[in-house]
């Protein structure tokens, strides 16, 4: 045990994930039986550079466990990727004695973390925290789980429309730069095509699928994509596959920022709760700017160098089981 480390800061950076406030509450209610003290960085880094930071006592956790977005809030602070900035970061910490961090964001948070250990020496563990699930070092990253169940519960909802009229929709989903999110709500939605950035599928092999859909007598055709796909966004494609197929009636939606927020779900809940715990003791047994993950349920500790740098790949066996589905 590292009995140095007295008084911990806690933060939510970037965007923000179901499950977040899940995992603050994790970090204070493991600070405090660890005695230490914990204090709630808020608005993200911006919190630390403008000094927006309060200590934590058991009532500000209180009923937060079941709350989608993070009490902290989040920002992203363009002044913390300066060297000025972070040092009226560290200033402030360090006139409150705060000693380690913990950072709940995705890989731009984390590599805050890291820079600012590297400056300034201050320990920080790095949960991951993100929906979009891109983060190395974990199988699933805070938020991921209640994002497809959020993107899953809207697709079976356009599919009873899509039923109706026999239209073809295109779902775009969240996943920036990565299809994570994509292939599982794909895949649990019955999806007739799933778009990925990783990879392009050539329109002409869209509407392949789409006509021998049609010659099986498909009620519906729902197209799955990821926002910032190698073959362009859903409206893109949409006009593509129109301009081709005039008969279709072709609709397009969005589902943008729905996607991050509502209640976590019980695995995101279990998920951030375990995060944060392994956090604090982490930090405590001398674990410094790494990131905890779960791989193959079991905590896992990553130095945050490599969670941001080493790329997270999709799994072709998911890809392999969707087209399977929707063949
Ligand atoms: P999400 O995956 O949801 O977008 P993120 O953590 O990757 O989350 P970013 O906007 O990339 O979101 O980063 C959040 C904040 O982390 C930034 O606003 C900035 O304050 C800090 N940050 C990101 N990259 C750096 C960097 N290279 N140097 C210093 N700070 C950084």
């Amino acid at each position: 045990m590292d009995n140095t480390i007295k008084k911990i800061g806690v933060l939510t950076s970037g965007g923000d994930a179901p499950g977040m406030n899940a995992a603050i509450r994790a970090v204070v209610r493991a600070g405090f039986y660890y005695n230490l003290e914990v204090y709630g960085i808020y608005r993200g880094y911006e919190g630390m550079i403008n000094n927006d930071i309060r200590k934590m006592d058991s009532k500000s956790i209180a009923h937060v466990l079941e709350r989608g977005g993070t009490f902290l809030k989040s920002a992203r602070s363009e002044e913390f990727r300066t060297a000025e900035g972070r040092k009226k970061a560290y200033e402030n910490i360090k006139a409150i004695g705060i000693d380690a961090l913990v950072v709940i964001g995705g890989d731009g948070s984390l590599t805050g973390a890291h820079l600012f250990y590297k400056e300034f020496g201050i320990p920080a563990v790095g949960l991951p925290g993100t929906i979009d699930n891109d983060l190395f070092g974990t199988d699933l990253t805070i938020g991921f789980d209640t994002a497809c169940n959020t993107a899953i519960q809207a697709i079976d909802k356009i599919r009873d429309t899509a039923t109706s009229h026999d239209r073809l929709f295109f779902i775009e989903v969240m996943g920036r730069d990565a299809g994570f999110i994509a292939i599982n709500a794909g895949i649990g939605s019955a999806a007739a095509a799933i778009l990925i950035p990783e990879k392009k599928m050539p329109v002409e092999m869209l509407l392949e699928r789409l006509k021998s859909r049609e010659k099986a007598k498909k009620e519906s055709n729902i197209v799955i994509v990821a926002e910032g796909g190698k073959s362009g966004g859903a409206a893109e494609i949409a006009e593509k596959v129109r301009k081709i197929l005039p008969s279709y009636d072709i609709k397009v939606t969005i589902l943008g920022h729905l996607q991050r927020g509502g209640a976590p779900s019980a695995f995101d809940r279990t998920l951030a709760s375990k995060l944060g715990v392994s956090a604090v003791e982490g930090l405590l047994h001398g674990k410094y700017d790494v990131m905890v993950g779960v791989i193959n349920n079991k905590i896992v500790f990553t130095p945050i160098k490599r969670a941001i740098v080493d790329d997270k790949k999709v799994d072709e066996e998911e890809l392999r089981i969707a087209n399977i589905l929707s063949t």
